[in-house]
């Protein structure tokens, strides 16, 4: 059965991979871009998530299209690494808004509605570093931790409602996020990883896409790594 999901962060990356996959199965897909211009092919509705008014306008955008987003996936994230004691309070806040409020925000949004249609699939994308922790990633550690606190408080909330909210934390994948790292560092992550490869954003989107389907339908709360076995389960 078709669905309407909705895909922040969807014109690049992990969350364009995502939104392809959406389609490419036959589902209405939204996708929220903050700058630039949507994918081709995609619905774009502009959106900075760390804006509660665009993030309820680009929800009423896709309410006019589609009808009331049965999937969201939050996507949306950046980083601002360095050290602790080199960190700012807007370094950490910055990162905190955008990648654990946004998230919030966006499920906040979307929950009224499915509730009211006694269905919805919330995904949100974490990191494997929201658990293991990360040098220089307090703040993106902290928020990444963040979102499987929502994840679980979510399920609670309205598991008897026929809505998931799950937690996909990937590993080391290939997109502009980690395109800035040099090859030195990105030669000794990938000694860490046991599967000896980075992922290409693909082998993400087809671990949400099932997380969304009716075979997952008992799944709440869960935290899935799709890292190569970085985190061992975590
Ligand atoms: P990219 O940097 O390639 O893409 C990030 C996306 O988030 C872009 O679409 C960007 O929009 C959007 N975005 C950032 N800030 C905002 C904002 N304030 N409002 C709306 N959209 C925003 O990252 P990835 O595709 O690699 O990452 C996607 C998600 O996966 C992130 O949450 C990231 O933390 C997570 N992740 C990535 C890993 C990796 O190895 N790549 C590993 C683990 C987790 P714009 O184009 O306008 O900048």
């Amino acid at each position: 059965m078709a669905r309407t999901v909705l895909v922040t962060g969807g014109n690049r990356g992990i969350g364009l991979a995502i939104a392809q996959a959406f389609a490419k199965q036959g589902d209405r897909v939204a996708v929220t871009h903050r700058s630039g211009n949507p994918p081709a092919d995609l619905f774009g509705v502009r959106c900075d998530v760390t804006d509660a008014d665009q993030v309820d306008a680009a929800f009423s955008a896709v309410e006019a299209e589609f009808g009331p987003v049965e999937v969201l996936v939050a996507n949306a994230g950046i980083t601002k690494d360095t050290l602790l004691m080199r960190m700012s309070e807007e370094q950490f806040t910055d990162v905190l808004d955008t990648n654990l409020t946004g998230a919030f925000r966006c499920a906040k949004r979307a929950a009224t509605k499915m509730v009211r249609g006694r269905w919805g699939r919330m995904i949100f994308i974490s990191s494997v570093v929201g658990l293991s922790g990360g040098a220089g990633q307090v703040n993106y550690a902290a928020s990444k931790a963040g979102l499987v606190g929502v994840a679980r408080s979510i399920t609670r909330e309205l598991g008897t409602r026929n809505i998931t909210a799950n937690v996909v934390a990937p590993g080391f994948i290939d997109t502009d996020m980690t395109a800035v790292l040099g090859d030195d560092r990105k030669a000794e992550i990938i000694k860490s990883i046991p599967a000896g490869r980075m992922a290409a954003a693909d082998e993400v989107a087809g671990v949400v896409t099932w997380l969304a389907s009716d075979a997952a339908g008992y799944i709440s709360g869960a935290v899935i790594p799709v890292d190569g076995g970085l985190g061992l389960g975590h």
